[in-house]
């Protein structure tokens, strides 16, 4: 599901090109929002310490 306002300030957010992918983009507070966890986020909560 796309994020179209702003979490923070509740603007209506762009949609910026990031190498193949478009990532909704706050101008307001020039801030992206991924409106999925990207897998190596993934990877570092799996792996933990030890
Ligand atoms: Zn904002």
């Amino acid at each position: 599901m796309d994020i179209f306002f702003c979490q923070v300030c509740g603007d209506k957010l762009i949609r910026r090109e990031s190498g193949d992918e478009v990532i909704p983009f706050c101008t307001s507070c020039s801030k992206f929002f991924f409106n999925t966890p990207t897998p190596c986020v993934i990877v570092i909560v799996m792996s933990g310490p030890n």
